[in-house]
């Protein structure tokens, strides 16, 4: 990489390119170049008007105050927008092309969504207010609530949990909760091997053992290796469904007649609920508890790390155990939110909060007015048009790339494919960095686990054909690469502002401060 010059750009983007002198700037027209915020920086630059210096620091502040300045970049407040600007421009979005990332759900954010969330009386509201002022607010999560249980037909939900990961641990500790209520001392949770590694992280967390069940040759739960595990130690198994094979697990009816059988409860991570929605309830197969991410299914934007919210939704048999605030059915039919003050009479046998206040608000609204303006009919569509979508993928594909479960017949919302069989030592990596000088943001790559070399496509109800040809076009494209044997393609992307990285060594020893000319830290 070579050196900033004197105004802090790298012009490493122009070098290298036959006959074209570079620019100074090292930017060529709209490609931005941006060098690090650390080699921008002018020490003293504020974008601040703080009083002057000798004035000195106010007395009562004296004793805790810094002994030094501390080591941040120094930049005017133009240069700080421009800055995080001119980065934003070298991302990839959703809005700008598909983000293929199975297991993710990455689909087009409707703008209605947004309009909704922004509404003062919904984004200006604070967790404080007293509840009278709030009415709307309670009266959205009610009613997503209402929905979200009768999606899933099943018995109640606790809308608090803040991503599909803290919805799995709030299902979990509920079967704990359930277990300990009897006086069981059961402590094995079962997970597949292709489980998301939430799965176990949240089992051993809530203090469970976690033991893998096989899967079938078709890649779903060997459901006769599972029935023979079961025992008085088995507390329950996490089942992803459609799992992440992209499968239907077409026992999951048995698998729960049988966890139950043997006195343990099912939990489905239910992440890829977008390819059964509106067409299968989770309750009429017996599960017990099951998150839905508000933020895959029922889209609002998850780029980038959140925010997320994961409702989890549980059975009869559980949700006498639902955190509180909790929303359930009640005997009289109607299905009503339990709040705090009232869980000692209503809700007595409650595993306490999971998060403060009511949840995440603006993902609330942003999901409901997803599915309002889709309707019950809509959402139907959108699980089979996700289907058709990857099916599209996957049998476009399965000529060049091997389809490992492809024999097995129609896959549900994601196609899996893997590197089996790839010409000339190339791997799964270099067909996804092609797909980036492609355009592309690559694919799930090396998930689930039990597949060599995955490439996990999940294209979303939201693409067009005319998209997906694209995006199979080039997919094929990159394979053919490989097939010819273009060295090039080892070290692509070419296009990208960044060549190949190191991704050890950006794992192990990130730079996370720049201090001048010095050595990193
Ligand atoms: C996304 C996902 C999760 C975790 O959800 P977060 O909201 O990211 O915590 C769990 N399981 C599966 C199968 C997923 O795809």
């Amino acid at each position: 990489m070579n050196a900033p010059n004197s105004s802090g750009w790298r012009p490493e983007m122009t070098s290298g390119e036959a006959g074209l002198a570079p620019t100074s700037s090292g930017d060529r027209a709209l490609a931005l170049e941006e060098a690090l915020i650390f080699e921008l920086a002018a020490p003293g630059t504020t974008g601040v008007d703080f009083d002057h210096e000798d004035e000195g620091p106010m007395p009562e502040l004296a004793g805790i105050l810094r002994p030094s300045p501390p080591a941040l970049p120094g930049l005017s407040e133009p240069e700080a927008v421009r800055h995080y600007t001119r980065l934003s421009r070298q991302n990839y979005a959703i809005d700008l092309g598909p983000f293929p990332l199975g297991s993710c759900t990455m689909k087009h954010n409707p703008r209605l969504n947004e309009k909704v969330a922004r509404m003062p009386g919904f984004a200006d509201i604070h967790p404080l207010q007293p509840v009278e002022t709030v009415p709307g607010a309670l009266a959205v999560i009610n009613q997503l609530a209402h929905w979200l249980i009768a999606l899933t037909g099943m018995h109640g939900v606790a809308m608090t949990p803040k991503a599909g990961a803290h919805g799995e641990l709030c299902g979990i500790l509920c079967i704990k909760a359930a277990l300990e209520a009897r006086g069981d001392p059961r402590g094995v949770i079962l997970v597949p091997e292709s489980a998301h590694g939430t799965n176990p992280a949240t089992a051993g967390f809530a203090g469970f053992a976690v033991e893998n069940i096989p899967a079938t040759a078709d890649g779903r739960v060997d459901l006769a290796a599972l029935t023979a595990r079961l025992g008085p130690d088995i507390a329950g198994v996490m089942i992803t469904n459609p799992n992440t094979c992209g499968l239907f697990e077409r026992d999951m009816k048995a698998i729960c007649d049988a966890v139950h059988g043997a006195g343990g409860y099912v939990y489905c991570d239910g992440a890829n609920f977008n390819a059964i929605v509106g067409k299968v309830r989770p309750g009429d197969l017996g599960i017990d508890a099951m998150h839905i991410n508000l933020h895959k299914t029922f889209s609002t934007p998850h780029g980038g790390g959140g925010p997320g919210s994961g409702p989890v939704v549980l059975s009869e048999a559980l949700s006498p155990f639902g955190p509180i605030p909790f929303t359930a059915r009640y005997e009289d039919g109607s299905i009503r939110l339990i709040e705090e003050e009232d869980a000692g009479a209503e809700h007595p046998q409650t595993i306490g909060r999971m998060a403060a206040f009511h949840g995440q608000m603006g993902m609330f609204t942003r999901a409901l007015t997803y599915i309002l303006s889709h309707g019950a009919d809509g959402l139907r569509q959108v699980a089979e048009d996700a289907v058709l979508n990857a099916n599209y993928v996957l049998r476009s594909l399965d000529d060049v790339l091997e389809a490992p479960f492809g024999g097995a017949g129609p896959c549900m919302h994601e196609a899996l494919f893997s590197d089996a069989g790839m010409a000339n030592g190339f791997s799964t990596l270099d067909i996804a960095k092609g797909l980036i000088d492609e355009g592309f943001h690559p694919m799930t790559v090396y998930f689930p686990l039990v597949v060599h070399g995955a490439m996990l496509v999940e294209p979303t109800e939201t693409e067009s054909k005319a998209g997906l040809d694209r995006f199979i076009a080039s997919l094929r494209h990159v394979v053919e690469r490989a097939r010819a044997g273009d060295a090039t393609l080892k070290s692509a992307p070419h296009f990208a502002p960044r060549r190949r990285l190191d991704e050890t060594l950006a794992a192990r020893r990130p730079r996370l401060v720049w201090r001048g000319d010095a050595e990193a830290v």
